[in-house]
């Protein structure tokens, strides 16, 4: 950090179409003429991304925003500089959150307090009841405990991971929401509410289909393979994230507008793309079950291809630590769903894996 969101010098041009939002370098950006898009690229905190996009959707007096980005007060001078410096009243903004994760959802009270119309999907709504819940954490204990997870580090992984959901209802912020196939109007555009569950259950887009633009969160992303953890018993993140990328290949997007980063190719093809590493480290992990069967999943994780550090193991951050072990969970749920491989309870109570 140099200067700071606090000191005056922002409203800076950077291009055309480009203007600062502080003396750090980040900065709002037009990225599309047609709906007029732009791109208020904010701090991500704790994880290898970079940034966090918010995007402001223009048309006549009317205003969307897609997006809230992770909460501090930088951030959310920031976001507000943006809003001003497009001449953007808050009190005429709808805000639209793509999930409940806190880098996506964490202004809301900034702009709800400020005036703005917070809306969300009802799918997301119920990731906000279920995933921030503190139940949700003790299950994601109970999980990783079944999986040949010690206890301490169990406890560890769920604590850095399960306030990464919000809950507008219990932070007492007012929020309207959207059923899937549900059209939110910005001016002349009317946005579909898409579902789009993988990264978390209850995940939804927005498509305008006459520009075939489409506002994604973190359903798929150009960055990296977006993270998929495990849900509850029964549940195939893995399985409907493939599904939902599959989807969204045929929908022929052009314009993809994401949590992070931004578009580098076709949208299809990195849809596709990014089913076929899923289904690649699926594959691995089936070949080390049939190699070793009777492991636990923890047991498991090494074997399934993630570039990461296990002979340091207890050097690695806590958070890049549930990332590996949550989505090798995810995808040995995938194998039970797809009846390759059946779970097993030892005498001990934990799971163990076997080839069928
Ligand atoms: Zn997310
Ligand atoms: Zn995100």
């Amino acid at each position: 950090m140099t200067s700071g969101a606090q000191g005056e010098d922002w409203g800076q041009g950077c291009g055309a179409n480009c203007f600062t939002l502080d003396g750090d370098g980040f900065t709002c950006s037009q990225v599309l003429d047609e709906p007029e898009v732009w791109r208020v690229e904010l701090l991500m905190h704790d994880t290898f991304l970079p940034s966090v996009n918010a995007f402001v959707v223009r048309d006549g007096a009317e205003t969307l925003v897609v997006d809230a980005g992770t909460p501090d007060e930088f951030n959310d001078t920031r976001l507000m500089r943006a809003l001003v410096g497009l001449g953007v009243d808050p009190e005429r903004v709808t805000l639209f959150c793509t999930h409940a994760h806190i880098d996506h959802t964490g202004l809301a009270r900034e702009l709800s307090e400020a005036g703005a119309r917070v809306v969300v999907g009802e799918g997301v709504a119920g990731d906000m009841t279920r995933l921030a819940a503190h139940a949700w954490r003790d299950e994601m204990v109970a999980r990783m405990r079944a999986e040949g997870v010690g206890e301490a580090e169990a406890v560890e992984l769920a604590d850095v991971i399960w306030d990464h959901a919000r809950d507008f209802t219990r932070e007492g912020i007012p929020f309207e929401t959207l059923a899937e196939g549900d059209v939110l109007r910005c001016g002349r555009w009317a946005f579909e509410v898409v579902a789009t569950p993988g990264h978390t259950p209850g995940q939804c887009a927005l498509w305008e289909p006459r520009t075939r633009t489409a506002f994604l969160g973190d359903a798929v992303l150009f960055l990296c393979s977006t993270c998929i953890g495990f849900w509850g018993e029964g549940e195939d993140p893995i399985g409907e994230q493939l599904a939902t990328l599959r989807r969204l290949a045929d929908r022929g997007i052009e314009h993809a507008l994401m949590g992070h980063g931004l578009q580098e190719g076709d949208v299809a093809e990195r849809c596709l793309a990014n089913a076929a590493h899923h289904e690649r480290r699926s594959a691995r992990a089936l070949a080390a079950i049939r190699e070793t069967p009777g492991q636990t999943g923890f047991e498991l994780v090494p074997a399934m291809g993630w570039r990461a550090p296990f002979e340091r193991w207890g050097e690695t951050p806590a958070l890049t630590r549930w990332f590996l072990v949550s989505e090798s969970i995810a995808h040995l749920d995938h194998l039970v769903a797809t009846g390759a491989v059946r779970r097993e309870l030892d005498a001990a109570g934990a799971s163990r894996y076997v080839a069928l």
